[in-house]
């Protein structure tokens, strides 16, 4: 509730809007009871997490905004889980769920997600002093952004952003894929927060998929998540890769600046940590464990591979049949998307190519010319090597240290740009 009432001051809309205190409260209230609260992820801990994230996001698009999108957004945020039942779409469909007959076979989540955060507005009575213009844009643009969040809308989201780049603000489909990218970010952007920090959220959304994997199990029915075969650092892996560092690379085209770049060198460091972690404990597949196909992506190299079968789906298993979105003509977004998708480098693309230069050892002069004269005295060479060898060691400890220091500047920097202390973060994730 604190949360609510904070973004929405902090943005004027209160006054703006002139919105009634007690009925914005009765709408965080009705919020807090629409999240299920045995979900692992998707409770209202994340529904304020998104919104305080998409905060971030709309400061860095502050000035080409305005009022009721900012209300569109973080109304959005706040509502874009709501009712989630902490399993996927394919789950959904495959134990004939009710939502599942409600809404058909694409994008079930989302569009119960939206109807809900529509009837919570209405029910609180917070937006009543909006004219049917005003109720309309918002909640539509509300449908468009949340619809966005379907994971298997990601690669057309991201075609679509390469062709607006860059953003027209005068164009209201540029406006609107900005939107939607905004919310993106905020939704899957846990991986690019500090380490300490995505590794929480990376617990709970494994912990989530893995519930839905154990139901599974009980029912009979093809396991999504296996916790022998779908590791923590193998899923992290696979949702760095396929759909978190393509969205940033993105974002970080239409919105650059100081978040964006911090948040891409997060992601790196996590990157590495997940892959770290999972050759300690064997747990990765061969081809995540090498990481040459999951080397940084350059500006040219387009990530988009299709999800992999086993992949993170956090929202739903993508369908073929997906709709387009409504009142979403992308068409008219600077020339048709119907025409040829980039591809993806080859695997054995050299941007993909792991360096493999040796390491250089750097000897100081002395020490070779010592070498030189001793040679022939294998005690003493023996004695060098010993020497050589704790040199390298002083060197990789320094070389770490650095690196810890590095980071540890990078997690200040990053915490304040989201305006919150690492301490009070790590309390809201409890
Ligand atoms: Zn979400």
């Amino acid at each position: 509730m604190a949360m609510a009432l904070h973004l929405f001051h902090y943005h004027q809309l209160i006054s703006t809007f002139q919105i009634d205190i007690v009925n914005l409260m009765k709408f965080a209230c009705l919020l807090e009871t629409g999240y299920k609260p045995t979900n692992p992820y998707h409770n209202s801990t994340h529904a304020a997490d998104v919104a305080q994230a998409s905060h971030c996001c709309l400061q860095a698009l502050e000035p080409n905004l305005n009022s009721l999108e900012k209300l569109a957004v973080i109304l959005a945020a706040f509502t874009h889980d709501l009712d989630h039942p902490g399993v996927n779409q394919a789950f959904l469909i495959a134990t004939k769920s009710p939502l599942a007959t409600l809404y058909g076979s694409s994008s079930i989540l989302e569009e119960h997600h939206w109807r809900m955060g529509v009837g919570t507005i209405s029910q609180s009575g917070m937006l009543n002093n909006l004219n049917n213009e005003q109720f309309s844009f918002v909640v539509d643009l509300m449908k468009m952004m949340i619809l966005a969040t379907d994971v298997t809308k990601q690669p057309k989201i991201l075609t679509l952003s390469r062709k607006c780049i860059p953003i027209d603000w005068r164009n209201t489909q540029h406006r609107i894929l900005v939107l939607q990218m905004a919310l993106k970010c905020a939704d899957i952007g846990n991986p690019c927060k500090p380490w300490k920090i995505a590794q929480r959220w990376a617990d709970r959304v494994c912990d989530e998929f893995w519930l839905q994997g154990d139901s599974e199990k009980k029912l009979g029915l093809p396991i999504t998540y296996d916790r022998d075969r779908e590791t923590k650092p193998s899923i992290n892996l696979n949702f760095i890769t396929f759909m978190c560092r393509p969205l940033f690379i993105e974002w970080s085209n239409v919105a650059p600046g100081k978040l964006s770049r911090q948040m891409i060198r997060n992601l790196t460091y996590n990157e590495k940590m997940w892959r770290k972690k999972g050759q300690e404990g064997n747990l990765l597949k061969p081809e995540e464990d090498s990481g040459r196909r999951y080397s940084a992506p350059t500006k040219t190299s387009n990530c988009l591979k299709p999800p992999h079968s086993k992949v993170d789906r956090r929202k739903s298993a993508p369908t073929s049949s997906a709709k387009p979105l409504p009142k979403w003509d992308i068409t008219r977004c600077n020339g048709s998307v119907t025409g040829k998708r980039r591809h993806s480098l080859p695997d054995n693309s050299p941007v993909y190519q792991t360096a493999n230069v040796p390491r250089r050892h750097s000897l100081p002069h002395a020490v070779v010319m010592k070498n030189l004269k001793t040679e022939g005295n294998d005690e003493e060479k023996e004695k060098e090597k010993d020497k050589e060898k704790m040199e390298e060691e002083e060197e990789e400890e320094e070389e770490e240290e650095e690196e810890e220091k590095e980071k540890e500047k990078e997690e200040e920097i990053s915490l304040s740009l989201l305006n919150i202390s690492e301490k009070d973060y790590l309390l809201l994730l409890q």
